[in-house]
């Protein structure tokens, strides 16, 4: 890989004996690892190793071709690089949580999020502006089924702007230059330019702005992006916080060794996540506290009014409501915690057009005995990703299409109801 001048001075400069390491490291395959849903990915690759700081990450010793795998249509697991795995760490103990991730697209960090929520522990929104990512990232958390969320499209300003100290968790997974993503993406390495660096800087201040102004009392700011720029990251963070005494730093306490921490602004702590020491792709991750103590500040008033449950056996703390032609669903503790005013909301969809959605198949509390379910050979289950019919001996107008015991979708009068979007391309 050709690196730019300017980046490699800078690099060569910070690793200085470890430099060598790192460029044959940028040369060699990223590593593929995936993080188990709490549910429906229990027991998968049980034989494969851990990540250290996330007991659900498991590192695969080939890619698999995912798009014909069961687990990964039942989404029973997310591909997700490893580094990315380490906000977890920084998440609070207590709960309920009300999170936004502020630049959420494809839905990885929401997914874990969405892991640690559950369905008692509070609400996410997910917030992407991208309308083409946020495609991607409403499929993604559709197929997770943790029906914890919403799926929203602003700027964080807006957010900052209508809801200022609205959340105990605010992610900030910001866009930045990528150099983290070379070995992933080599042709960034040949669009990379000093002066992107400048324009993601600037950007990022102006998002983080935003987010510092969205945490409640005792609420926590954590910051990422997959560069090792230090404009976009620990010099933008000392902008915010350096003089600010309401403020204090997350330290991740025994952190495994391979990752480097650094400290700025006298007092904060970052985290650098480098392909020549980690399992992960490049990545950079920091976070702060808000002092005063915690906001019990808990009930919304929605105007969204509850309807009643879909025809399908769904036990479980769950609120129903209608959006244009679709039932929608959230966790009664997510319902709780909406921030009020928001009329028009993407959430889960359950049913829609008098049948159940491909999402609501791959919901792990459905319980698959009191629902007719067909169990696919494995050519059906080719047939069902080519969305070709399917005859199967059953007069009930759907029936739940399960292979290699993961419910992938339902088969609606022996059609597959796959939606394209979710196949191979
Ligand atoms: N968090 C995601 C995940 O884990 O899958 C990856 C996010 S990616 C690093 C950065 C995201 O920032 C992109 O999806 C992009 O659409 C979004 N973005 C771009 N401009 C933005 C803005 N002004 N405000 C918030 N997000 C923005």
């Amino acid at each position: 890989m050709n690196l730019p001048a300017a980046f490699a001075e800078r690099m060569q400069s910070r690793l200085s004996a470890e430099w060598a390491e790192f460029v044959k490291a940028l040369g060699e395959s990223p590593r593929t690892t995936i993080r188990l849903h709490p549910e429906k990915g229990k027991g998968l690759y049980a034989d494969a190793p851990g990540i250290p700081w996330h007991d659900r990450g498991r590192l695969l010793r080939e890619r698999p071709e995912f798009a014909l795998e069961p687990a990964w249509h039942a989404g029973a697991y997310y591909v997700q690089e490893a580094s990315s795995m380490s906000v977890r760490v920084f998440l609070p103990g207590r709960r309920p949580l009300r999170i936004i991730d502020l630049s959420a697209a494809p839905g990885g960090k929401s997914t874990l999020l969405l892991d640690e929520i559950g369905l008692t522990g509070g609400i996410l929104i997910a917030n992407d502006p991208d309308s083409r990512r946020r495609s991607a990232l409403i499929e993604n958390l559709a197929r997770w089924a943790i029906p914890a969320y919403l799926i929203t499209g602003r700027d964080p300003a807006w957010w900052a702007e209508k809801y200022p100290e609205a959340f105990d968790v605010v992610l900030l997974d910001a866009p930045c230059s990528g150099e983290g993503l070379w070995r992933k993406t080599p042709a960034l390495a040949e669009t990379w330019r000093p002066e992107e660096v400048h324009f993601c800087s600037r950007r990022q201040r102006r998002l983080l702005a935003a987010a510092k102004n969205l945490i409640a009392p005792g609420g926590r700011l954590i910051y990422s992006t997959c560069t090792f720029a230090p404009e976009e990251n620990e010099y933008n963070l000392a902008a915010f916080f350096s003089e600010d005494p309401s403020w204090s730093p997350i330290r991740w306490e025994n952190h495994p060794p391979e990752i480097v921490e650094i400290t700025y602004a006298g007092r904060g702590w970052g985290y650098y996540f480098y392909p020549h020491r980690t399992i992960g792709e490049g990545f950079f991750i920091s976070a702060w506290q808000k002092d005063s103590s915690f906001n019990p500040r808990r009930r919304s008033s929605s105007s969204l009014r509850p309807v009643k449950r879909p025809p399908l056996p769904l036990e479980g703390p769950f609120v129903f409501f209608q959006q244009g032609d679709s039932l929608m669903m959230l966790t009664e503790a997510a319902y709780k915690l909406l921030p009020p005013g928001l009329e028009k909301i993407e959430a889960f969809p359950v049913w829609r057009h008098h049948k159940p959605t491909h999402a609501a198949a791959l919901l792990p509390d459905l319980i698959t005995e009191e629902l007719p379910s067909y169990e696919l050979s494995e050519e059906e289950f080719y047939t069902y990703l080519r969305r070709q019919p399917l005859s199967v001996p059953t007069s009930e107008p759907y029936v739940r299409a399960v292979y290699a015991d993961f419910p992938i979708g339902w088969l609606y009068k022996n059609r597959p109801s796959i939606p394209r979007s979710y196949l191979p391309t």
